[in-house]
């Protein structure tokens, strides 16, 4: 195609989430919907053991998204008041907003060339009161965990993971979620495994927390007594998500596969250009890392420039988190020295990264990015 024709590539499509497997969802949610399964069902139950194997975890627990996965994991495990959690600044508010509605204290660390946790910037930030360190997967890649589980073992701390963005990704064969105490994933519906709304679940090999997990989500109503065990709240899956979410399942291996054909494609076009760092390629995994694409995450010189620029040309690209550390958003009034993370900041962005792209749509993007960077200064 010449690369006069103008196209339209939004940076998603968020009707592609229900569309893609419109039959499927159509079929599980009216079953649901006409048997009166709202609340708590069987396609909860059953989307739970579903995730908890897929994961390798021995337990599973549905919950209202993400966030609250997050928040009731720490207040599980007793992190509040006085206590201190290191995380990545490159990461969305609610990693940091989970550990303050604790009651607890978010101190932000560097991230590395990855943008994921830097390994080699725990140490010295750790106090008497750290008591978790908590990596975001950030972009469906796996931190360095083993890394991360020396220094959490030396130091006596707890490991947890916000893996919100990376179901599938795994480190050393092991997957996402499953290093620490316990990880959370999201089906927030641009995320990899989208449903039509919020969702989220929590992965646990603790019987203990799990037990605990189910209780808090539920006003703190023990599943089996209904006896009230401790103050909760409501952060149910909703069973009608769950439907959708079981519809979708077994489609996540294609999904995923679909998302490292699209990297490589991307990599493929763009990996000459000076001027842009790119995410490793599926083919230069060092044989850790096995990455989902959740995001597909560049930093490029002249970012601002290019953003115009694919914008006239009609492809959507995206900063996440509005471009913004959690350090950086002032009235929060967190203090942290970050220069690497702000410096990544800085020239960081997201191309369109998602299964409702064609192969000539990526090329596209590519061709607009190449002209801009060819242009005559
Ligand atoms: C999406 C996301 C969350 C929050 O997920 P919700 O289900 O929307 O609450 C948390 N952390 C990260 C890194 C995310 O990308």
């Amino acid at each position: 195609m010449k690369a006069t024709d103008t196209r339209n590539v939004p940076f998603f499509r968020y009707s592609h989430v229900f569309l893609q497997r419109r039959d499927e969802v159509v079929r599980g949610v009216l079953a649901a919907a006409e048997s009166g399964a709202f609340i708590l069902q069987s396609e909860v139950r059953r989307f739970e053991e579903w995730l908890a194997e897929y994961c390798g975890a021995d337990h599973c627990v549905g919950v209202g998204n993400a966030t609250d996965g997050l928040e009731l994991i720490l207040q599980a495990m007793g992190v509040g008041a006085g206590d201190e959690v290191l995380l990545p600044s490159h990461t969305f508010i609610a990693s940091a907003a989970a550990v303050v509605r604790n009651g607890g204290t978010p101190v932000l660390a560097e991230i590395g060339e990855d943008h994921l946790l830097d390994w080699t910037d725990l140490e010295h930030r750790i106090t008497s009161r750290t008591k978790a360190i908590m990596p975001t997967q950030l972009n469906g890649r796996s931190a360095e965990m083993d890394r991360l589980e020396d220094v959490t073992t030396r130091h006596g701390l707890l490991l947890l993971e916000d893996s919100a963005q990376a179901l599938g990704s795994r480190f050393r064969g092991r997957m996402a979620g499953t290093f620490g105490a316990a990880g959370v994933f999201s089906f927030y519906p641009a995320k990899t495994l989208g449903c039509l709304g919020d969702g989220g679940a929590i992965v646990t090999d603790d019987e203990a927390l799990a037990d605990e997990l189910r209780s808090l989500r539920d006003h703190g109503r023990n599943p089996a007594t209904g006896d009230i065990s401790c103050w909760g709240r409501n952060s149910r899956l909703d069973n009608l998500q769950a439907a959708v979410l079981l519809a979708k399942a077994e489609w996540l291996d294609e999904e995923i596969q679909r998302r490292r054909e699209l990297a490589r494609c991307y990599h493929r076009n763009l990996c000459h250009r000076p001027e842009l760092r790119l995410p490793p390629a599926p083919a230069q995994e060092d044989g850790h890392h096995f990455d989902t694409f959740q995001n597909y995450e560049i930093e490029a010189v002249d970012r601002e420039e290019l953003r115009r620029h694919l914008a006239e040309s009609g492809v959507g690209t995206l900063l996440q988190w509005g471009g913004k550390g959690v350090h950086q958003h002032e009235a929060l009034q967190l203090v942290a020295k970050l220069p690497r993370t702000e410096a990544i900041l800085e020239r960081a962005m997201l191309l369109p990264m998602n299964t409702s792209l064609s192969d000539d749509e990526v090329d596209y993007v590519c061709e607009q990015i190449d002209g801009f960077y060819a242009r005559v200064p």
